[in-house]
């Protein structure tokens, strides 16, 4: 299931039909705060209540055109500019594939730094999400370029792919500011743990590598023993609770959320909004069984007395 829900998050053609589909688009707002940047901000100022930081994702991921990718970029400078006006506690979240890392690498590049450097003089940072493994070493590369320049970037590492920890030793070295997950992309098993159990065992690993750095730090996760690893870790480190944080996303797992807010540590939610929120949405619905089951019992016509059949 997770794999065919993977392969169709790529399929071009039946986007149309989920994003303009009324059942999908209810069932999305689960997981996407919106599709205008004022939804986005609403959602933020709601987080930041809730004494939570926030992450704003500008959703869309291989754009087809320089267009595009410039549309994209300017519309990361004006989320920075209104994350400033409203002083909201915030950065962002950006996929380079969306500033045209498929089309052209030069106009990729031009394009993030413009935008981290926007940033820098708003006092804000950027992080670069990672995409399938495809992507994973032009990211790395990326990543360590522009922040040669600028240290108000940041990126992700992946615990299921086989060559992370290489990658973390790098970065770590280079200074850079990571957030690790799982992965959600579909990967072949000669680059990628397909156990969970090793997956997780990895990440572990990771969080460990990360945590002493004395580098800032994300531990994105909704998995309860990944957090508790991550906190005993800490707290037999001597490492305190404000030198990391945790970071979920928009919709998933707020009861956990909000305890970690009242136990005193730093969380960031993934807020992610925009009109191509087909992929994402996938990806959300591939990570769980329960997901689908609720997507199919909303697709399914109503009967005479209001049930679903
Ligand atoms: C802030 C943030 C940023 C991320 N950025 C990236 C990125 O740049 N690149 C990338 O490849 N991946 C990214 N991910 C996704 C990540 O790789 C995982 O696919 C996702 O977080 C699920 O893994 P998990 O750690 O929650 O553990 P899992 O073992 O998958 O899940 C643990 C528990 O969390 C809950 N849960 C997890 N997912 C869902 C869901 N979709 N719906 C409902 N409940 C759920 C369930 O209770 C589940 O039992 C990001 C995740 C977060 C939290």
């Amino acid at each position: 299931m997770r794999e065919f829900l993977l392969r169709l998050s790529e399929n071009k053609r039946l986007a149309p039909f989920i994003i303009h589909n009324g059942v999908s688009r209810r069932v999305a707002r689960r997981f996407v705060a919106g599709e205008t940047l004022d939804d986005a901000i609403v959602a933020a100022e709601g987080v930041n209540r809730a004494l939570q930081l926030a992450s704003l994702d500008l959703l869309g991921e291989n754009v087809s055109d320089e267009a595009g990718a410039r549309s994209a970029a300017a519309g990361y400078r004006a989320i920075f500019d209104r994350i400033a006006r409203e002083r909201l506690d915030a950065n962002v979240s950006l996929k380079l594939t969306q500033l045209g890392l498929d089309l052209n690498e030069d106009l990729c590049r031009e394009l993030l730094e413009g935008i981290v450097e926007h940033a820098t003089s708003l006092g804000n940072f950027v992080r670069i999400d990672m995409e399938g493994s495809a992507y994973t070493q032009r990211t790395v590369d990326m990543t360590k370029r522009v922040r040669a320049e600028y240290s108000a970037v940041g990126t992700v590492m992946q615990a299921y792919l086989f060559r992370t920890e290489q990658d973390v030793r790098d970065l770590l070295a280079a200074g850079c500011r990571m957030r690790l997950c799982k992965g959600a992309y579909k990967e072949p098993p000669d680059v990628a743990f397909a156990k969970k159990s090793d997956v997780d065992a990895n990440y572990v690993q990771l969080m460990k590598l990360l945590l002493p750095s004395g580098i800032y730090h994300g531990i994105a996760t909704h998995d309860p023993a990944m957090i508790q690893a991550t906190k005993d870790f800490a707290r037999d480190n001597g490492i305190a609770s404000d030198k990391f944080e945790f970071q979920m996303l928009y919709g998933i797992r707020t009861d956990l959320q909000r305890q970690l807010v009242r136990e005193g540590f730093r969380v960031r939610v993934y807020i992610p909004f925009g009109t191509d929120w087909f992929p994402y949405f996938m990806r959300r619905l591939a990570e769980r069984p329960a997901n689908v089951t609720f997507f199919l019992r909303n697709l399914l016509p109503r009967g005479a007395n209001g049930e679903k059949r």
